[in-house]
């Protein structure tokens, strides 16, 4: 130590340290200033635009004109390429050079056609190492191309993050030359860095703060920043304060790089493509220099994108993944929403994305990771068991605007009881920058202290790409084990898990879903995407079912494997977490609505095709006109509903038709419904329809007044309310505007009730009685609806009609009911949970807008009554009242979101008895699966009806047919235990089965699990919630 006194001034010594380190302050005489030696402009630069994103083989053929520093370039969303010649001066023998370039569009840099290095400014990446020590054997002229993006890390938001992308803006060239880097300098200032650091987060009342004080301050004195020779004594102080160690106790961080892009957001898919490069051919070179250095890798679309565009990377990526350092991990598609994805599309999640890494990689993950998504479902659980993961991690949770998360490290517990080792770093983020904050918050916000001591650090820059830096691994490198901060090691998550599971005797478990308290108005925002995600999951699911079924009876015929799969992975990749909740830019949702178009059209043809060769197979030949029409019904069910016939012109011709469980039947003539439907209008104005299950009272403005069940004379509606009351709220959120509805919302409730066209008859009754009328929302937007109900149907629909023209409002449609419940029953994937319709604690009221799926339900003893939609995702329930959100029109980060047309239907199910009994569950998926006319050529006479599948019990729904993945003569059957009981029964199927095995949701067999084929079926039991799947071999 100086032998001169250090007077006591905490303050002066810290601020001398920092100044030392400052790269504002005082740079012509601290460290900070020598960071780089002398410099050189390029040789030459020269630039060409293209508003496209071409490959490389193609830039380098363009003609590039010259271009300076300072140039600027645009619009947003082109890319400027740069043609850069470089000589190195021959005087910088042994030093470190760097290509240097700053600006604020996105960077990539190609050498000799390959992409070496991305270069992004906010990512703290803005230099290219062109060698560590310069030698006269190395080329020192060289040609490099900058493929440069015209888009920043986070897009193009005009003014703030999240507003709409300028479509106008310019990008510039700040700066390109080459330097002489001071890697001593660089060293150093790391060290200065984390004692600085120490000294402030330690604070006043910390020993060791004050050792790294006298640490950094007697740095300061020995440094002569003009004698590079001097630095060596600094280091040699810092290195025996780094050096001093913890005891055995201390709790350990398991830093993995990572870099979390999102697969679109604030800038397209295509865009997402380039950004995995830039981020992982960085991460690469990092590898390269830092054995030890694993990162993280998650979302298989993104590998496969690289796979495709960037081959060259794609096959180092891999040899770094063999050598354990490029760690894949998810096990799914891409990222998706937590919550909105049905069941199916969750396991297809898994399925294609296992199966990637398992094909590319060798191994299939062992952890979920989900870090950015806004909830996760109660039913994850089960699913991942089944995908063959039992960890997870995810931190979106600390976001929770009300409560706080009470675990770290727990066990989560799913609808079914499956459990899932769980950790949620710390440090709240999954970008940290290996910062003493980031590995000191590690342990102080570690909510499971004593019981869990392992926790992880995902350090590199996120959402935007980027990924960790150098500098973020000199940090760690530094403080592996420093008295004072946790031991750091690098890890993949494999050893952070099985630290953590070494060690969980202690642990919570946690039971049900992982809600998250804000973003709840991503559940409706966006409607046309969760309309196309609906129907989109629908169609696929009868395309399976039909072909399966068209295999069965012919092994010849060929099962369109390769279009499903191209078409599920459309579908999967709209469930991305920022797409499917509708809080991406406007080109997003072009592109995702371009998506579901595709799935809709090629699905609609392959949905014919199929169709036409199961019907040959059934020996059934091409009819003639006049020839009639075919009911296909892909739900495990016999229905018995009203059909629209094509053909008829002016006068929809009606049928009431009975179809088998996944079955056909012929539509020769109507069957006479035992009770027709009656329509009556009162004096007043009113209509009154009813089926025999339902008499339904509406009033002029097309409000509810009564909906009866006849039989037990039970009304839902609550006493002097109205059900089908469209409410209007205003909408404006503190900052997230397409992803949040904030709680005082609801305080600026305005019922809609400006009639534009009263109530009318559309169809008098027989097999339908329905009426129509339209409401004025406001002077632009306007709702039209028709009221139907049909023959023998125990709901009532509300096909609906909006044109939407609002800023910052929120459309719902509220039913006050004759029903008293402190819980109501929401849908989700193969299965349904309870929540609360109070606010009794703050949990409560943080769930004021919730997420479900087909159905929602309130229920008291013995009577309830179901809210059913085709399109929708958000609900609330308080006290009595059960409803619906419809639209939302937020404008960031789509300026345009949802202005325009909408068509969607809802349905009211009044029922005795449970919902489970009433069928509650099988209807909402009537409503979803419309029972489909085949094709008109098709059709031909048939002798009866033909059924493939049926289920003795009617809590457990056979979801899923499809040809199995590895085994062209196998049908894959997944099934699940609807109502929460434990339950038995017979599967029957007219198929030709030869043999049965239990197999898990990948699809593999368990030889010691056969499932024996008797006369009577395939015997099965299920417990609460259980999925079980079947891997058919057909004979
Ligand atoms: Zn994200």
């Amino acid at each position: 130590m100086s032998h001169y006194q250090v007077i006591k001034n905490r303050r002066t010594l810290l601020e001398r340290a920092e100044k030392f380190i400052s790269d504002v302050y005082f740079t012509d005489c601290n460290l900070r200033g020598r960071l780089y030696g002398s410099s050189c402009p390029v040789e030459s630069l020269s630039s060409f635009l293209t508003p496209k994103r071409i490959p490389f083989s193609e830039a380098e053929k363009q003609t590039f004109q010259l271009a300076k520093v300072g140039d600027s370039f645009g619009p947003t969303w082109w890319t400027c390429w740069f043609k850069v010649s470089l000589c190195i001066p021959e005087a910088w023998k042994g030093k470190e050079v760097h290509f240097l370039w700053e600006s604020d569009g996105e960077g990539m840099v190609w050498r000799d056609g390959q992409p070496v290095q991305g270069l992004t400014k906010e990512g703290q990446k803005t230099s290219y190492v062109l060698t560590e020590s310069l030698t006269d054997e190395e080329p020192h002229s060289l040609c490099l191309y900058v493929e440069l993006a015209c888009n920043g890390l986070f897009g193009a938001g005009q003014g703030s993050m999240i507003a709409p992308p300028d479509p106008d803006r310019k990008y510039s060239l700040q700066r390109a030359e080459l330097v002489v880097f001071n890697r001593g300098v660089d060293e150093l200032l790391v060290d200065f860095e984390m004692l600085v650091d120490i000294v402030k987060l330690l604070g006043e009342n910390d020993q060791r703060g004050f050792q790294a004080l006298f640490t950094a301050n007697e740095m300061v004195n020995v440094c002569d920043v003009t004698n590079p020779n001097s630095f060596l004594a600094a280091r040699k102080l810092a290195k025996k304060f780094f050096s001093q160690k913890n005891g055995e106790s201390q709790h350990v961080v398991h830093a993995m790089g990572h870099c979390h892009i999102d697969t679109a957001w604030l800038w397209p898919y295509e865009e997402t493509i380039r950004k995995c490069a830039r981020s992982w051919v960085t991460a690469i070179r990092l590898m390269e220099k830092n054995a030890d250095f694993i990162f993280t890798c998650s979302q298989a679309q993104q590998l496969e994108w690289v796979k495709q565009w960037y081959p060259g990377l794609y096959s180092q990526i891999q040899h770094f993944a063999s050598r354990g350092q490029f760690v894949p991990v998810g096990g799914t598609w891409v990222e998706m929403d937590g919550n909105l994805p049905s069941g199916e599309s969750m396991v297809r999640q898994f399925l294609e994305g296992q199966r990637f890494f398992h094909k590319e990689f060798g191994r299939y993950c062992t952890e979920f990771w989900l870090p950015d998504t806004f909830g996760y479902s109660a039913q994850l659980p089960q699913i991942m068991q089944g995908c063959g993961i039992t960890r997870f991690l995810t931190q979106k949770l600390s976001w929770n605007l009300i409560n706080k998360f009470p675990h770290s490290t727990f066990f989560w517990e799913g609808l079914d009881g499956s459990q899932v080792l769980t950790h949620f770093p710390p440090g709240d983020s999954y970008e940290m920058k290996c910062k003493v904050e980031d590995l000191l918050n590690s342990v102080r916000n570690n909510k499971d202290k004593g019981r869990a001591n392992h926790s992880a650090v995902l350090f590199g820059y996120g959402d935007g790409g980027g990924g960790p830096t150098q500098r973020m691994l000199q940090r760690l490198e530094r403080v592996r084990d420093t008295d004072g901060l946790p031991r750091v090691q690098m890890s993949s998550p494999d050893q952070l898990f099985s630290a953590l599971e070494a060690d969980s005797t202690l642990l919570c478990t946690w039971t049900g879903e992982l809600f998250l308290e804000l973003h709840n108005g991503s559940y409706t925002t966006q409607a046309q995407i969760k309309k196309g995600n609906r129907q989109c999951e629908t169609l696929l699911h009868d395309i399976e079912v039909v072909s399966s079924l068209a295999l069965s009876r012919n092994p010849s015929f060929q099962y369109p494997a390769d279009w499903l799969h191209k078409l599920w992975r459309l579908l999967l990749l709209n469930q991305f977490h920022d797409v499917i909740p509708g809080t991406c830019i406007e080109m997003v949702v072009q592109d995702a609505l371009k998506y579901y178009q595709e799935i809709r059209s090629a699905g609609a043809e392959l949905l014919q095709e199929v169709c036409r060769s199961l019907l040959a197979e059934k020996g059934v030949h091409e009819g003639k006109e006049g020839s009639p029409s075919l009911a296909l019904n892909t739900l495990p069910w016999e229905r018995s509903e009203v059909i629209q016939l094509p053909g008829g012109a002016a006068e929809p011709t009606l049928a009431l038709v009975k179809v088998p469980s996944v079955g056909i039947a012929a539509v020769t003539e109507s069957i006479e419904p035992d009770c027709p439907v009656s329509v009556s209008t009162q004096a007043d104005g009113t209509v009154v329809m009813e089926n025999g299950i339902l008499r339904v009272t509406v009033d002029k403005a097309g409000r509810v007044a009564s909906i009866c069940l006849v039989n037990s004379n039970r009304e839902a509606i609550a006493g002097g309310c109205f059900g089908n009351q469209f409410v209007m709220f205003d909408d404006v959120p503190l900052y997230w505007d397409a992803w949040d509805v904030m709680d005082y919302h609801l305080q600026t409730r305005k019922p809609v009730s400006g009639v534009i066209h009263p109530v009318e008859v559309v169809h008098s009754g027989g097999l339908r009685g329905s009426v129509k009328f339209s409401l004025r929302i406001s002077e632009k937007s306007s709702i039209s609806q028709e009221l139907v109900l049909d023959a023998r149907c125990p709901y009532v629909k509300f096909h609906t009609e909006v044109d939407w023209q609002e800023s910052h409002k929120f459309l719902k449609v509220e039913f006050p009911l004759r029903v008293r419940s402190p819980n109501a029953t929401y849908e989700i994937q193969f299965g349904h949970l309870q929540r609360p319709t109070h606010w009794n604690t703050s949990w409560d009221w943080a769930r004021f807008e919730v997420w479900g799926h087909k159905w929602a339900d309130l229920s008291e003893h013995g009577f309830g009554v179901a809210l059913l939609n085709d399109c929708k995702y958000g609900y609330s329930v308080l006290r009595n009242t059960l409803t619906l959100s419809l639209l939302r029109a937020p404008k960031s980060p789509d300026a345009t979101a949802d202005m325009g047309q909408h068509q969607f239907t809802y349905a009211v199910m009044p029922h005795t008895g449970s919902f489970q009994e009433a069928a509650v569950i099988q209807n909402a998926y009537n409503l979803n699966f419309p029972l489909r006319l085949l094709p008109k050529e098709t059709g031909s006479p048939q002798t009866g009806s033909w059924s493939a599948f049926s289920l003795s019990s009617s809590a457990i729904i056979l979801e899923t047919i499809k040809q199995a993945e590895d085994r062209k003569d196998a049908l894959v059957l997944r099934m699940f235990e609807s109502h929460g009981s434990s339950a038995s029964a017979m599967l029957c199927s007219a198929l030709p089965l030869k043999e049965a095995l239990f197999c898990d949701l990948l699809e593999r067999p368990d030889a010691t699990h056969p499932a024996p084929i008797t006369a009577s079926g395939i015997s099965l039991t299920f417990t609460p919630f259980q999925i079980v799947s079947l891997l058919v071999i057909l004979k």
